[in-house]
C-alpha cells in the first residue's frame, strides 16, 4: 500500500470548482477498490479570484503546496474580465508550467465509445493518438516579456536545445511504450522548418533524438499541412510532438474530433512534477449553471493516477487508473448519456453519477 501521497488539489476558477470535488471522489474511490488508503489531499488557492482577493494568482503558499506534493490536479484558472494592466489575463496554470519545468503538454486524443465525433469516416470514432506539446518554451517564452508601443508590437518565439531534445525523447519514448502496446510506433515533428529559423533548428533536435531511436518510425508535417490532415484522416497518427503554441491550437482542434473540450485530458509532465488538467479553460459562460462536462477532469484524474503508478513503481495506481477510465467509457457507451455541449441534457451531476455508478459496479 503506497500510503501518504499528496495531490495538490487546484480547483482554480469558473467551473473548476464543480468539476474537481467529484473528480477527487472518484479517485478516492477507485483508489479504494484496489485497497489504497486515499491520498491526502491538499486544497490550495491559485487563479483569477486569487489575483483579485490577495493581488497575486499563484501564492507562494500555492506554489509550495505544488512542490511538496506527489503529484498535482488541476482544473482550470482565467477570467477574461480580470486581466494585468497590460491587458492580459492572469494564467497561473502557464506559469506553474515554467515554474515546475513541466515540458511535455500530454494531450491523448483517444475516442471514448459511444461519443460520435464529426467526422463521417467511422475511422474517425475510433481515434488513439497522442499530441505533445512543448510546454515551457516556443512563443509561450515571450510571456509577459513581449514589447508594444504605439506603432507595434512584437512576441519573439525561443526555441532551445535542451527544450527540444527533451520534449522530442518524452514523445519518442511515449512512441516506444505505445509500440510496446500495440500502437504504430512512430513520432511527427509538427513544425514549420520550412519558413522559420527557429523551426529548422527544431527539426534538427528532433532528427538527433530520433536517431537514438531506430524503432521508432519519424515523419515530419508543416503545422498548416497538419491542421488540415487532423480534419481529413487523423487516425494516421500515433504520437505527434510541436512547439508550444501550435501545440495550444492543434490540442484544441484535437478536442474538437473526440467530442468537445469536455471530453479531452491532458498532463503537463516535467522530470520532477506533474500537472493534470483537462485541456479546456474555466468556462464562465456556465460557470454556476451545473452544465458542464466534468469527463476531461475525470480522465485527466485517470492520467494522474497511471503517471504516479509509474513514479511510485505501484501498480495498484495503475489498476485504479484502468478502472476510472473504464467507468467513463461505460457511462457513455450505449450513446443515452449525452453532454450539454454536444446537444444533449447532461451536467456535471449527471455525468458524474453515471461514472460514479458505472465505478461501483466494478468493485
Ligand atoms: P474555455 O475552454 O473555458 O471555453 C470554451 C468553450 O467551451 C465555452 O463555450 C465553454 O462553455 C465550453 N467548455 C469548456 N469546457 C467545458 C466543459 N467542461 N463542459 C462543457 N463546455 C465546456 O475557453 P475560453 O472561453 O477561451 O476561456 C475562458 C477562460 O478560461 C479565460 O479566462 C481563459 O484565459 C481561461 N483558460 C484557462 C485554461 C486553463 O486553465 N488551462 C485554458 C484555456 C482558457
Amino acid at each position: 500500500m503506497a500510503s501518504n501521497l499528496t495531490i495538490a488539489i487546484l480547483p482554480g476558477d469558473g467551473i473548476g470548482m464543480e468539476i474537481t470535488k467529484p473528480c477527487v471522489e472518484l479517485i478516492q474511490e477507485a483508489l479504494g477498490q484496489v485497497g489504497e488508503t486515499p491520498m491526502n489531499e491538499n486544497w490550495l488557492e491559485a487563479g483569477a479570484a486569487t489575483y483579485t482577493k490577495l493581488g497575486t494568482a499563484l501564492p507562494d503558499e500555492t506554489i509550495a503546496g505544488c512542490r511538496s506534493a506527489d503529484a498535482i490536479l488541476l482544473a482550470a484558472m482565467g477570467d477574461p474580465s480580470v486581466r494585468y494592466p497590460d491587458g492580459t489575463e492572469i494564467i497561473p496554470q502557464i506559469e506553474l508550467r515554467f515554474i515546475l519545468e513541466l515540458y511535455a503538454g500530454v494531450r491523448p486524443v483517444r475516442s471514448v465509445p459511444g461519443i460520435k465525433g464529426p467526422l463521417a469516416d467511422p475511422r474517425g470514432d475510433q481515434l488513439d493518438f497522442v499530441l505533445i506539446r512543448e510546454s515551457t518554451e516556443g512563443l509561450f517564452a515571450s510571456v509577459g516579456k513581449g514589447s508594444r508601443d504605439d506603432d507595434q508590437a512584437t512576441d519573439t518565439q525561443v526555441i532551445t536545445r535542451k527544450g527540444t531534445k527533451q520534449v522530442c525523447d518524452f514523445a519518442f519514448k511515449l512512441a516506444r511504450q505505445r509500440k510496446a502496446a500495440g500502437h504504430a510506433g512512430e513520432v511527427t515533428s509538427v513544425d514549420k522548418a520550412n519558413v522559420f529559423k527557429s523551426m529548422a533548428f527544431w527539426r534538427d533536435m528532433f532528427d538527433e533524438v530520433a536517431a537514438d531511436y531506430p524503432d521508432i518510425t519519424k515523419h515530419y508535417g508543416y503545422v498548416d499541412a497538419v491542421a488540415m490532415e487532423m480534419v481529413r484522416r487523423p487516425w494516421i497518427y500515433d504520437v505527434m510532438v510541436t512547439e508550444n503554441m501550435y501545440g495550444d491550437i492543434l490540442s484544441d482542434l484535437a478536442a474538437g474530433l473526440i467530442g468537445g473540450l469536455g471530453m479531452a485530458p491532458s498532463a503537463d509532465i516535467g522530470d520532477d512534477h506533474a500537472v493534470f488538467q483537462p485541456c479546456h479553460g474555466s468556462a464562465p459562460d456556465i460557470a454556476g449553471t451545473g452544465k458542464a462536462n466534468p469527463t476531461a477532469m475525470f480522465l485527466s484524474g485517470a492520467m494522474m493516477l497511471d503517471w504516479l503508478a509509474v513514479d511510485k513503481n505501484h501498480e495498484a495506481y495503475g489498476e485504479a487508473a484502468r478502472r476510472l477510465r473504464l467507468a467513463v467509457d461505460n457511462a457513455f457507451r450505449d450513446g443515452s448519456l449525452v453532454s450539454t455541449e454536444r446537444g444533449g441534457q447532461a451536467g456535471v451531476v449527471e455525468i458524474t453519477a453515471a461514472v460514479m455508478g458505472e465505478l461501483q459496479a466494478l468493485a
